[in-house]
């Protein structure tokens, strides 16, 4: 468990965004601190992707504010967002028409080449499986592979904020549960770490949940905390 004295990486306050008329968050925030995994739990449609897009600079913020310690980056593109350490993987993750080796150096884009250069080889020797296939397209990879390139490709850059939308999207449980030890892995490294899902599997990842309803937060607290919450109990874990 993170203590709650670390320094705050990213807090996201009062935000509301949609798309065209249609509002979908409404006031929703959260922070995530230094070396802390955080999941953001919600059902379809709840607005999980949406939040997400709006705390790295892919939808704008109608209303509320997006800090990135020591910043308030709100208005701010994506890529200087990239460049003072943040990093996102979507659902989709990689260029399938690129290598493993170009998505890594995409991924580290901000970065300098000599770094990168260093990166890559750690990130090869934490995913072995895309070591020996560097020059492979991306999309000749099996669905498992491409998650574990996703991973690497927005770790390319040595991120202090790595963003996450349904890391579980289209895998089956044996690789959920290998997507999950790899990230275990960097969280003990220190990496701060937000996580959209609605697979309560990645719980096992989480100092801290949040959940969002209908473009609200309605919870914010500790694993613990939920399971001892009678109704979200029922919702998030079922009736077993
Ligand atoms: P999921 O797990 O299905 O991705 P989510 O919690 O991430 O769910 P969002 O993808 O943020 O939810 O969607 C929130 C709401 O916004 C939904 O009602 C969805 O239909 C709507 N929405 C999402 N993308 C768009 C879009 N490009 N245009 C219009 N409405 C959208």
């Amino acid at each position: 468990m993170v203590s709650t004295m670390q320094p705050q990486v990213m807090r996201a306050a009062g935000i509301e965004s949609g798309y065209g008329r249609v509002q979908v968050l409404w006031g929703a925030g959260l922070d995530v601190r230094a070396k802390e995994s955080v999941v953001l739990l919600g059902a379809n449609g709840a607005g999980k992707s949406t939040l997400l897009k709006v705390i790295v600079g892919l939808m704008p913020a109608w209303k509320g504010s997006v800090q990135l310690d020591p910043d308030d980056v709100t208005s701010w593109r994506t890529d200087k967002r990239f460049r003072r350490g943040m990093a996102y993987m979507s659902e989709i993750g990689v260029f399938t028409g690129l290598s493993i080796d170009e998505n890594l150096r995409v991924g580290g884009q901000f970065i300098e080449k000599a770094a990168l250069r260093i990166r890559m080889e750690e990130l090869y020797a934490y995913f072995p499986d895309l070591a020996h296939r560097r020059g492979a397209l991306a999309g000749s990879l099996s669905g498992g592979q491409r998650k574990m390139l996703g991973m690497a490709k927005a770790l390319a850059s040595s991120p202090r904020l790595l963003v996450m939308d349904e890391p579980s999207a289209g895998l089956s449980p044996l690789f959920v549960g290998q997507v999950i030890d790899v990230l275990k892995k960097f969280r003990e490294s220190g990496l701060a770490m937000l996580i959209a899902e609605q697979n309560i599997a990645f719980l096992d990842l989480a100092d801290r949940v949040f959940t969002l309803e209908g473009g609200r937060i309605r919870f914010e607290g500790s694993v613990t905390e939920l399971e001892a919450d009678d109704s979200l109990h029922k919702a998030y874990f079922g009736l077993a």
